[in-house]
């Protein structure tokens, strides 16, 4: 295999490599996907919270009709003249205007229970959609930021790019090939020299029968790192 030219190739590649990384790991942008990521959440809370909110108020609407109802059944118990009823027939008016008095104090802690509930979920509620709002603002902000330094760079890649491809014109096919393939697996640099009897880009050591593979077949791919060694002897 010639290498000499596919090294070559490898050398400005290796300036687009670092160009697309810089981009990749910019603070701007990993802020950029961090808000993101909490306007997604928020989303999702608020969305959440709403379903809560409208359980909520489903429930206390029940709970005023049942109490309405309550109240009434205690109206009419009221209406009754103690005069025209029999002792058993009073006492048993008696017990069950207390019930519907015991009841109407269950129902009303209910009631302000749930008055509660739906005053957290809708503080919570307000509270995610600061933060959705907060997000949002601050993305613009790291966005813009991040589109500076891509439009500063992008030129410079398109730049190494085409310089790429009349490089690529004098490599022969197979090679170019597999070192694309490894490129797109983000194994950089695809070539790597044999330093000593390791690996030049992860230096795992060779084991002597690789060593003597390698100068006999001039490249080997290494087991642990997936780079092509090569040797210059
Ligand atoms: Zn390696």
């Amino acid at each position: 295999m010639e290498l000499k030219n596919i090294l070559a190739y490898q050398e400005v590649d290796k300036k687009l490599f670092a160009l697309e990384q810089s981009l990749a790991k910019d603070p701007n942008k990993q802020k950029c996907n961090q808000l993101n990521q909490t306007a997604r959440d928020s989303q999702v809370r608020s969305g959440q919270l709403e379903e809560q909110a409208s359980a909520i108020l489903k429930e206390m609407d029940e709970l005023q009709k049942t109490i309405a109802s309550t109240k009434k059944h205690g109206q009419e118990l009221l209406k009754l003249d103690p005069e025209t009823l029999q002792e058993q027939e009073l006492d048993e008016a008696i017990a069950k205007k207390d019930r519907v008095a015991s009841n109407l104090i269950a129902l009303d802690r209910r009631l302000t229970k749930l008055a509660e509930n739906i005053n957290q979920v809708l503080s919570d509620f307000n509270r995610t959609i600061k933060l959705y709002n907060e997000a949002k603002a601050q993305y613009q902000k790291y966005k813009a930021a991040y589109d500076a330094k891509l439009a500063e760079t992008q030129p410079k890649m398109e730049a190494l790019k085409s310089e790429l491809e009349k490089l690529a014109k004098s490599v022969d096919a197979k090679t170019l090939d597999m070192y694309k393939a490894k490129r797109a697996d983000r194994i950089f640099p695809v070539f790597v020299e044999l330093i000593g009897n390791a690996c030049g880009r992860c230096r795992m050591e060779l084991s002597a029968s690789a060593v003597s593979k390698l100068k006999t077949e001039h490249i080997l791919t290494c087991e642990n790192c997936r780079s092509i060694i090569y040797s210059k002897d």
